[in-house]
């Protein structure tokens, strides 16, 4: 799904896929080059530098373009599909300090086709185990 003409390219092919910018490896791209970092850091060393960051605007800035981002993605998902809810695992819940709050006020406050439909925001019970866990399982 496309959510921005012309945005960056993506390992699919296209430009400007929701994929791209909703992805944590996007949100830790843009966190490293702002604050000058490795981007091979640990995402326990970025989750301390987060901690020691949290009024810094830059930070304040990249964090809400990405959840801006994943909003929109969002928003098309629920006028398509209608959910109640949306499960996000994978590393958000690692960062769900700095990230689930937000994420939910901005779903909350977002403008959908059908009145009154925004669904509930909840992290994948599993997280980010949650695809080694079920390699295991297909064995
Ligand atoms: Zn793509």
């Amino acid at each position: 799904m496309i959510i921005k003409e012309e945005g960056i390219p993506c390992r699919c092919g296209n430009r400007g896929c929701f994929e791209t910018y909703g992805s944590m490896r996007k949100l830790k791209t843009d966190l490293c080059n702002i604050l000058d970092l490795n981007p091979d850091l640990s995402g326990e060393r970025l989750k301390e530098i987060l901690a020691n960051l949290k009024d810094n605007l830059l930070v304040i800035q990249v964090i809400d373009t990405y959840l801006n981002d994943l909003v929109t993605g969002i928003i098309n998902l629920v006028n398509l599909f209608a959910p109640e809810a949306i499960s996000i695992g994978g590393s958000f819940g690692y960062f769900q300090e700095f990230l689930f709050e937000k994420l939910q006020r901005k779903v909350q406050e977002a403008t959908y086709l059908a009145n009154n439909c925004a669904p509930q925001i909840k992290l994948a019970k599993l997280g980010n185990d949650a695809g080694i866990l079920g390699s295991v399982l297909m064995e």
